[in-house]
């Protein structure tokens, strides 16, 4: 939960629910999972110290039924059938469920790691990082997005140029840098049956973010990277969304009333 306003200028201090989503993108024989979203682990390493402060800013409602390991065992995928987790940034609510994934090969930015790895206590909980969240074997199973192929991105993503290559996704998968949000912070875009879509994590919080153009309240700059790359990168997710081929998910989107988020996202 949030008050709106963090997401939206004008939003109000209603409080406002913001789904932490997690998606599995399959790709020929592949399975991969993007983001974990939230999972015990959050709450046991948020009960002492200056960790406390997350869930006090954020109040974070969860049952353990809903972790993501188990949300995927109904589907009958376990974690033998993954083949990685790429996380979109180290925030907590994207990285909580990694202690569920033992031994599953992790992805990420290597600029995001190398900056998140040093914040500990209170500067690591102010750029909404919690390092108990990272299972001790980590580096020996993470990985770098920067070492997969890197290259010309399809014309309909435009303005989105360059993008790294899924590794085996066949044209069909491909990650990109969404700057401003938090250091390293990725998205992903997939051709899917229907269509390119845009899994764009937290690069906005509200479609109106991007669509209309209107900027996150000053309190939330105080999370992020860098609020020059932020609406940067906004512009851009504007301009690929007046190119209309792109459908655009946002991580958190759908839980503020207004007339502009659609059915589907609520
Ligand atoms: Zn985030």
């Amino acid at each position: 939960m949030h008050p709106a306003c963090v997401a939206l200028k004008g939003g109000g201090f209603k409080l406002c629910r913001f789904p932490a989503r997690a998606y599995v993108i399959e790709v020929g024989r592949d399975l991969w999972v993007w983001d974990t979203g939230y999972a015990s682990h959050f709450h046991s390493h948020t009960a002492r110290g200056v960790y406390r402060l997350y869930p006090a800013v954020t109040p974070v409602h969860f049952k353990n039924d809903e972790a993501l390991i188990l949300q995927l065992a109904e589907h009958g995928i376990g974690r033998e059938d993954i083949r990685g987790i790429v996380v979109s940034h180290f925030h907590g609510d994207h990285i909580a469920g990694l202690r569920d994934f033992p031994g599953v090969e992790v992805y990420a930015s290597q600029p995001g790691w190398d900056y998140y790895k040093l914040l500990k206590g209170l500067r690591a909980v102010r750029k909404g990082f919690v390092p108990g969240l990272i299972p001790e074997d980590f580096e020996s199973r993470l990985g770098f997005v920067e070492e997969w192929e890197y290259g010309a991105l399809p014309a309909e993503l435009a303005p989105f140029e360059e993008g790294w290559a899924l590794p085996h996704s066949k044209g069909e998968v491909f990650v990109v840098s969404l700057p401003g949000h938090a250091r390293g912070h990725l998205g992903v875009f997939i051709r899917t049956a229907a269509g390119w879509i845009l899994l764009a994590a937290d690069a906005a919080w509200a479609p109106e973010n991007y669509t209309e153009l209107r900027q996150p309240a000053w309190i939330s700059r105080l999370i992020m990277d860098d609020a020059k790359h932020m609406f940067q990168t906004l512009q851009k997710l504007h301009e690929l969304h007046k190119r209309g081929k792109v459908k655009i998910q946002l991580a958190h989107e759908g839980g503020i009333p207004s007339t502009s988020v659609t059915e589907s996202a609520l």
